[in-house]
């Protein structure tokens, strides 16, 4: 049993009535318990950070700034513990963790930056009407709730808890139930660094203790990154107190191969865009788009790539991709796969779970899928990838942007100006041209559509925390 929740500054043990069993999803075992935090215990959180707020906002930025390195120097002195753990419990391959480590801490210093740069930005704003001055303040939103999902922890939580500590709000975290001990370094850091009590909490639990922060009338703001359903409750929440939200939801992401590709070099951008994190990604690009001309080529070239990877455990084997983190999302997985049998989709790899412990599934791809199959539209958040052909360029931006969702794509063509036309037209937050998902975080991160509200990361993610006030003097 783990003492699990940082409320006020103290660890504090969950007295709700839900048990967190935390897995090793290579074996499929339990390894760590919880108790979830009670409501009262949401409640105790949220009001530790109102108390906090007003001298959290009133230090200066250089030393909210200050606090803000601290947590990224200490995350990397966290380095092994943090990534043995995120291979454990989310069943990621080593490289994977330390890219996710090496995100959350770049996020970190970045927003330190930011925050130092916040004063220049308060500034008089220049009017036309003689008589008068104004100036303008950006402001801390308040006291914000976040919550986020399983499938990159460390990174979801640094891209909310950075910027909204360097606006000078208070928060309350909520991690996510299936991975809620790799966030416990965030107040363990807090308590290291001295961080004023109250400034950062952390209750875990499930949907209860979601729904209870989520609707908790003491906050100013709500943040959530997970699915489409348990974002529309949020922001139901949300609206029934009038209060700003930002959703990073879901996605069924295209990507565009025109025939003036290298046929190897394409390959490998599509199966890093459906194969990282075993495809649990929001960005992950399940929709493949083909051009005529190259497909024959290149299909049977994708069969084998996705066939070549070495799928296992990553505490103990050299893998390319690791177990589905949960059992319900190896279930989910499952389903999809019986639903393509059931619909005969010509499946060129995988489609299948692995017949060995733990929660596995081969990369797979479907080739030829009809616009009207479940597995062209639904967000499978597996390595399942559909294939489609297409003809012209018209064709091909109007197929990437029938979903619902908007939030990424991605384009690979060796003409630069069709690839950047292309990428203008697309329906979405963020385009890769002729690259992997390469995430930065000086470029925002969000989508258009069912994809969400809002954006993270860059000043973008900043300004979702801050509120602007300007101060009007007549001068008569
Ligand atoms: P989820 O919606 O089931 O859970 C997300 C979080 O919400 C968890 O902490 C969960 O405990 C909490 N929650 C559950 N019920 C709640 C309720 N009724 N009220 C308030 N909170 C509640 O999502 P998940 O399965 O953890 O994550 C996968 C989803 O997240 C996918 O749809 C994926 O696309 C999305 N995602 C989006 C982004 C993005 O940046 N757009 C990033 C990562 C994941």
């Amino acid at each position: 049993m783990t003492t699990s929740h940082y409320i006020a500054g103290r660890w504090v043990e969950g007295q709700g009535s839900d048990c967190i069993t935390v897995h090793d999803p290579a074996l499929g075992v339990p390894f760590a318990e919880m108790m979830a935090a009670s409501v009262a215990q949401v409640d105790q959180a949220v009001a530790a950070a109102r108390d906090a707020l007003p001298s959290w906002k009133a230090l200066s930025a250089g030393t909210r700034a200050a606090f803000l390195r601290g947590f990224a120097e200490q995350l990397g002195q966290r380095r092994e513990a943090l990534i043995a753990l995120q291979m454990r419990n989310n069943g990621k391959p080593r490289h994977e963790a330390e890219i996710d480590l090496d995100d959350a801490i770049a996020t970190f210093a970045y927003y330190a930056q930011l925050a130092e740069q916040l004063p220049e930005k308060n500034r008089e704003v220049p009017l036309a009407a003689p008589g008068f001055t104004a100036r303008t303040r950006l402001e801390p939103v308040g006291v914000v709730g976040l919550i986020v999902p399983w499938n990159f922890p460390l990174v979801t939580s640094a891209w909310k808890l950075a910027p909204a500590l360097a606006a000078g709000c208070t928060v309350v975290l909520k991690p996510s139930e299936v991975t809620p001990l790799i966030e416990q370094a965030y107040g363990q850091i807090a308590d290291t660094l001295g961080l004023p009590a109250g400034v950062l909490n952390i209750v875990n639990g499930k949907a209860e203790t979601g729904a209870a922060l989520s609707s908790h009338n003491g906050l100013d703001k709500l943040s959530f990154t997970g699915s489409n359903s348990v974002g529309s409750q949020v922001m139901r929440s949300a609206s029934a107190q009038c209060r700003p939200v930002t959703l990073e939801l879901g996605g069924k992401s295209a990507i565009v191969v025109f025939d003036d590709c290298d046929v190897d070099q394409a390959v490998e951008w599509i199966v890093a865009g459906i194969t990282w994190n075993a495809g649990q990604m929001c960005s992950a690009t399940s929709r493949l788009l083909v051009q005529d001309g190259i497909a024959d080529a290149l299909l049977p070239r994708l069969q084998q790539a996705m066939e070549k990877l070495r799928v296992g455990n990553p505490l103990s084997e050299e893998v390319d991709m690791g177990p589905l983190t949960s059992q319900a999302q190896w279930l989910k997985v499952a389903s999809y796969f019986a639903t393509a049998r059931e619909e005969g989709l010509q499946c060129l790899a995988g489609g299948k779970a692995l017949d060995r412990d733990g929660w596995f599934v081969s990369p797979t791809l479907y080739a030829d899928v009809p616009k009207q199959s479940r597995l062209w539209s639904e967000e499978i958040f597996g390595p399942v990838l559909c294939a489609r052909r297409f003809a012209s360029e018209e064709q091909a931006i109007a197929e990437a942007n029938d979903s619902r969702f908007g939030l990424v794509a991605t384009v690979c063509s060796a003409d630069l100006a069709r690839a950047e036309r292309v990428a203008d037209a697309l329906e979405v937050g963020h385009v890769w041209i002729n690259s992997v998902q390469a995430v930065f975080v000086e470029t925002s991160w969000g989508g258009t559509k069912g994809s969400g509200i809002g954006r993270e990361l860059g000043p973008w993610g900043l300004s979702g925390y801050l509120s602007v006030k300007h101060v009007t003097r007549c001068l008569g």
